[in-house]
């Protein structure tokens, strides 16, 4: 970082209002590498001055891997986008009725545009990222673009729904990618926009920002960004943790006066969040815990609802089947041959047991203790032996649960006895 830089003045313009006085809001990414972060003093609006790296290069080929560690989504980012598109699809529901023709610009591994694809849409994706982009257009037959949205859109395009989630704040221009959005609506078309929301405290005040986000927003600063460049707001909503800011937007009127690039006490609101974000602030909160209850709950879930050896696509239809309407095809019942293993399984373990601590501890001398150890051991052994019989018999892991949780009450009883 240059050591000359003054704190009070930014090398990149602002994006909204065009001035260069700023206040510093943070100086150290979430990777804890130097990042310098500025909030303009007229309209709030935040960015990374300088800029951490060369954006082109950067999201065609490094980011997935700098973000996941992969070029392709593995199947456990498949279900997590998925189970994000279903909650995207419910975000926009309002607004996809009698807009059948819809752009998804950073369509990334393609389950936003699947899950729209399926429900009878006309879906177009632009991915910057090669791995994400081509493993979409194969894995799921979507028409994906590769490359940026300005060289991947056709003069003269226009798309009833166009969606960009989570990609406004890399674009090194986002007033500019707004106005090229606006400019691809059809008369009564509508934009739909997330991005983070800079006032967020949901996340540690370390995470707060970001290399590859060069933008930071709230709903003062983005609404104001998108009706400089062509945009009416129709909606303005916030998640529930207050992470992340969603905008519909429309085709502004020719009639709308152009509103002034200054946003009265902008900026001390988004300085001051900020600022108030302290360390200890956040660990006195409820956020940290249940984002750790969170975090655990979607680690279970993951693992209950993948299936070894399913590809994307079976994942998806099966993860969209209720809300497509799809019949949920009933689980077949576990067949007798192998209840009655599992049962006979059990019932030799507990024979052994009871003989171990009736008899043949007893009458070596053993102490209580080390016939406790064992006994654990052996208890250990049965519930390791159910899995694995379990497992042998190829059974989902949702019903290894079920048999496990049979089996545990089960195998409490000896114990008892
Ligand atoms: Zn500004």
């Amino acid at each position: 970082m240059n050591a000359a830089l003054d704190d009070t003045q930014s090398l990149i313009p602002c994006n909204l209002c065009g001035g260069h006085a700023v206040s510093v809001l943070s100086r150290r990414s979430r990777s804890g590498a130097a990042l310098r972060t500025v909030a303009c003093k007229a309209c709030g609006l935040a960015w990374s001055d300088p800029r951490p790296h060369e954006a082109r290069s950067f999201y065609t080929d490094d980011y997935r891997v700098a973000y996941k560690g992969s070029f392709t989504p593995r199947p456990k980012h498949v279900l997590r986008a998925g189970r994000v598109a279903l909650d995207r699809l419910a975000k926009i529901r309002p607004w996809l009725a009698g807009r059948p023709r819809v752009l998804d610009v950073g369509s990334g591994g393609g389950e936003f545009a699947y899950l729209l694809q399926r429900l009878g849409h006309v879906i177009t994706g632009i991915e910057p990222n090669n791995g994400y982009g081509r493993y979409a257009a194969e894995t799921y037959g979507l028409d994906i673009r590769l490359g940026f949205l300005a060289d991947r859109l056709a003069p003269g395009e226009q798309f009833d729904l166009i969606t960009i989630w989570h990609v406004l704040e890399h674009t090194e221009d986002p007033g500019a990618t707004l106005r090229l959005l606006a400019g691809a609506l059809r008369p009564g078309g509508r934009l739909v926009v997330e991005v983070p929301n800079v006032e967020a405290i949901c996340q540690s005040p370390r995470s707060s920002f970001h290399e590859a986000h060069l933008y930071s927003f709230n709903a003062a600063s983005l609404g104001c960004l998108a009706r400089r460049n062509g945009l009416s707001i129709c909606d303005t909503r916030l998640s529930a943790d207050g992470g992340n800011l969603t905008m519909v937007l429309a085709p502004a009127d020719a009639a709308d006066p152009m509103p002034a690039a200054t946003i009265e006490g902008n900026h001390a609101r988004v300085a001051g969040v900020v600022a108030g974000h302290t360390p200890l602030a956040h660990a006195l909160s409820s956020h940290p815990w249940r984002r750790a209850g969170s975090r655990l709950a979607g680690a279970v879930s993951e693992w209950v609802e993948l299936r070894p050896g399913e590809n994307g696509r079976a994942l998806l239809d099966r993860l969209y089947g209720p809300e497509l309407g799809e019949a949920v095809p009933a689980r077949p019942a576990l067949p007798v041959a192998t209840w009655a293993s599992l049962a006979a399984a059990y019932l030799a373990a507990v024979f052994v047991e009871e003989w171990f601590v009736d008899h043949w501890a007893a009458a070596n001398g053993w102490s209580s203790g080390a016939t406790l150890g064992v006994y654990l051991a052996l208890q250990m052994a049965v519930i390791a032996g159910v899995i694995a019989l379990a497992r042998s018999r190829r059974l989902a892991r949702r019903e290894l649960l079920r048999v496990g949780g049979w089996a545990a009450p089960l195998l409490a009883i000896p114990a008892v006895c």
